[in-house]
């Protein structure tokens, strides 16, 4: 499949057109961004390791009927996934509280939580994605009341099927980050799973150790990232033997670059 133009830069990826007008090639940066932008770096190898992770669990759960963008990993960097109309909410799933929960609320960090909480938040990054009510979303029409309902019910499965998979594998799902998007099946909108689900869009901490295995290590400057992202796609079962190597050289790469500067 050909690249085209650039239709978007994000903070991770990039979309490019393709000669097909619904098909488009989303890029994973090695770009690392926290505090809505205000701490930025780059990590080499980031990028190859959550197009690898993000692939595998999209695939899993296209197989349990969750329709989603992707259509197939092209190369280390890129997919070919469907073009859609993005909802301009981040769904926030949580199972554990942390983050911006326990700031926001004073909820004790660890705090297990009944049933699965689902926060909305607007995608704006001017307005630092501020957390929004079900009724702002009606209220300015992102969505409409039929489509959140579709949602909150493949959010769920999403959820059960993801705590199962990484239980599995000794890795606890804290909380993630979901979106989603229109498009057009036989004249009609419908809503698939768009974006990527990878260490940088859920909290994954080791089941044994509590070890944080996601892009915390980049916000708490924990440092050694590459080697969680590493440690979650060996413990998946994606990483072979000759990408295993390349994300090791990845490693020692950057720490050589850092020295040098
Ligand atoms: P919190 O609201 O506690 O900061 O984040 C909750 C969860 O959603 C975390 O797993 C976090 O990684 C994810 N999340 C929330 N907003 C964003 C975002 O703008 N970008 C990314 N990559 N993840 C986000």
């Amino acid at each position: 499949m050909k690249k085209g133009k650039k239709l978007y830069e994000g903070k991770a990826k990039i979309i490019y057109a393709t000669q097909d007008k619904d098909l488009v090639i989303q890029y994973f940066k090695d770009d690392a961004t926290a505090f809505n932008n205000q701490k930025k770096s780059t990590i080499e190898g980031k990028g190859v390791l959550n197009n690898r992770i993000s692939e595998h669990i999209l695939s899993n759960l296209s197989q349990i009927g969750i329709k989603n963008h992707l259509v197939k990993r092209l190369n280390m960097r890129e997919q070919i996934i469907k073009l859609v109309e993005i909802i301009p909410i981040e769904f926030i799933v949580r199972n554990v509280a942390t983050g911006s929960l326990t700031k926001r609320l004073g909820i004790e960090d660890g705090t297990v939580l009944k049933e699965p909480l689902i926060e909305y938040c607007l995608k704006d990054d001017n307005l630092g994605d501020p957390l929004i009510a079900e009724e702002h979303i009606y209220a300015f029409e992102w969505a409409n009341k039929k489509e959140i309902e579709k949602i909150k019910k493949m959010i769920l499965r999403i959820n059960d099927f993801m705590i199962g998979m990484f239980r599995g594998i000794g890795i606890k799902l804290i909380d993630f980050k979901l979106e989603f998007g229109r498009i057009k099946s036989d004249g009609k909108d419908e809503i698939i799973l768009a974006d990527e689900i990878s260490p940088d869009t859920c909290r994954l901490w080791d089941s044994v150790t509590d070890k944080k295995l996601d892009k915390d290590r980049f916000r708490k400057d924990l440092g050694d990232l590459i080697p969680a992202y590493t440690e979650v796609a060996k413990r998946l079962g994606i990483l072979h033997e000759q990408s295993n190597v390349s994300a090791v050289n990845v490693t020692k790469l950057s720490s050589v670059k850092k020295k040098s500067k």
